[in-house]
């Protein structure tokens, strides 16, 4: 029976959907050692303990609440720190970060105050007694590496999608935790977010993308895509580098081997191709769909769904039996 660590990142007061897969990854890893306790840490501005329901519900025992006005955005050096002590404290067997960007920056920060080895970007995990084996694709996703992780805590970030989030149900019990260094003292401050803002839909949150190539054949064009998007209510948008290359779209929106990484519930590409390096950024999708005129096009081999057509007529079509189908009609 191993108690588990899992860090929420929150934003604009607001849970991210990756806080909730960390937690429900301790979940199932305390869990599958005889029934652990989850502890799960959120940092933020006054009110962020309100989450905490929220995470019990995901799996947490015990919400750490780190609550302080100057930690309304994250904060690399006080998050580290507060998160380190805690780890220090003992009795951790692994602490589970996300690998959103904001994890990706936190986790290695963590692991190296506590001189241990971190394994980053995990789409699967499991324990074999004190020892985590992890798998991570590498080198665009054609190869699945698998890494063990020996130390104790064992220091991961998840894959956002990779983890489906629990309803375990739980209540949990709330226990404020004071900053481990003071926020007015830290070096680094977080002044703005950029992107789509902080109230958006993030792409590594949204349930459903829709991402379009160079197959729309001009930036207007991406009101199609914009257009299916909203009709589903909860999905991003996402491109291909093609189009953010030729500026049609914001280079934050770029799915593949260097942009962002996505894992959605339904990915729909619209106008792409298939490039391996598209492919390596949304290949884990748990569905996919393709919307392409060309039947040989490399993205119907991954595509769980695909539609032989002109987009121009389809996306149309699509979107108002989209639209219907929300409203139930
Ligand atoms: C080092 C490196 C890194 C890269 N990183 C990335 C990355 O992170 N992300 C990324 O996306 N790319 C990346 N690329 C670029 C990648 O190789 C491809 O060039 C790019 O993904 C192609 O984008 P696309 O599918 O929009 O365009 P295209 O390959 O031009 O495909 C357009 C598709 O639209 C279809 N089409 C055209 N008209 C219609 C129509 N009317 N109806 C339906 N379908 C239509 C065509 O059949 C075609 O399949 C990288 C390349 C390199 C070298």
């Amino acid at each position: 029976m191993a108690t588990m660590f899992a860090f929420a990142e929150s934003r604009g007061g607001a849970l991210r959907k990756v806080a909730l897969e960390a937690v429900s990854a301790a979940r199932q890893a305390a869990d599958a050692t005889g029934g652990g306790e989850v502890h799960a840490m959120v940092v933020g501005a006054p009110g962020i303990g309100s989450t905490a329901p929220a995470l019990g519900q995901a799996g947490a025992d015990v919400v750490m609440v780190v609550e302080h006005a100057e930690l309304a955005r994250y904060s690399p050096e006080v998050c580290s720190a507060t998160a380190a002590a805690r780890l220090q404290a003992g009795g951790y067997r692994g602490a589970f970060f996300a690998a959103s960007a904001e994890g990706r920056d936190l986790a290695p920060r963590v692991a190296a105050a506590l001189g241990l080895s971190m394994a980053a970007d995990l789409t699967e995990f499991a324990f074999e007694g004190e020892v985590l084996v992890g798998q991570h694709p590498t080198h665009i996703g054609k190869i699945i590496t698998t890494v063990r992780l020996a130390g104790t805590p064992a220091i991961v970030t998840l894959r956002p999608g990779a983890v489906l989030v629990a309803e375990a149900g739980r209540t949990p019990v709330v226990e404020p935790v004071a900053p481990a260094l003071d926020p007015g003292a830290a070096r680094v401050v977080v002044t703005a977010l950029g992107g789509k803002g902080d109230a958006q839909l993030d792409l590594a949150d949204a349930p459903v993308v829709v991402s379009g190539g160079r197959g729309l054949r001009e930036a207007a064009n991406f009101a199609l895509v914009e257009a299916l998007a909203a009709a589903f209510g909860n999905a991003a948008v996402g491109a291909t580098r093609a189009v953010t290359d030729d500026g049609w779209r914001d280079p934050a929106t770029q799915i593949g081997q260097t942009g962002r990484i996505v894992s959605p519930d339904l990915y729909v590409a619209v106008g792409i191709s298939g490039a391996i390096q598209h492919l390596a950024g949304m290949r884990t999708s748990k569905t996919i769909v393709a919307i392409n005129k060309d039947k040989d096009a490399p993205i119907f081999k991954l595509a769980d769904y695909g539609i032989v057509g002109d987009l121009f007529e389809v996306m149309p079509v699509l979107t108002e039996a989209v639209r219907k189908a929300k409203a139930g009609g």
